[in-house]
């Protein structure tokens, strides 16, 4: 697995991150604040400050089924987490979740609210987000888990093809 440590020219737009106060709930638990600092640990540098640039990024805790992205306006994106997300980063199958909010990134960063693309080719390129910033072994496990759910199966038929 990856290290945790920070990158200096990350360091900004991490400590804005968990210094919201919104985040509390990731700042102080653990298991989600690893998932998180994994999860930063693992973007290239380039895709940190696009972030901390053009994004008030922010992820909510509710009730559901696992992830889903909003975004509110041109400047805020919202990544709600749900009960079953949460129930992963606290377990053996914590690097799922990772894949998990990484996938959610990809939303935002390929700008799937202003796009005009069907709903499974945003979650593809999701799912290629998710791969290119290195999580495509835990996406393929997250996807084999949770076959019967939603679109996971032809997502998980979409990666395997294209390997
Ligand atoms: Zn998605």
């Amino acid at each position: 697995m990856l290290g945790f440590k920070i990158r200096n020219n990350s360091q900004n737009f991490i400590k804005n991150f968990f210094s919201k106060q919104i985040h509390n709930w990731i700042r102080k638990d653990p298991d989600y604040h690893r998932a998180f600092m994994l999860l930063f640990d693992c973007l290239p540098t380039q895709i940190q400050d696009e972030l901390a640039r053009k994004k008030d990024l922010i992820f909510i805790k509710m009730d559901g089924q696992f992830a889903s992205t909003i975004e509110a306006d041109k400047k805020k994106s919202i990544i709600l987490i749900y009960e079953d997300l949460l129930k992963l980063f606290k377990g053996p199958r914590f690097p799922q979740g990772v894949a998990v909010l990484a996938h959610e990134l990809g939303h935002i960063l390929r700008n799937h609210a202003k796009r005009h693309i069907s709903i499974l080719d945003s979650q593809f390129e999701a799912d290629q987000f998710a791969i290119e910033v290195g999580f495509e072994e835990e996406l393929i496990d997250f996807l084999s888990d949770n076959i019967d759910k939603g679109d996971c199966k032809i997502r998980l038929e979409n990666i395997l093809v294209n390997k």
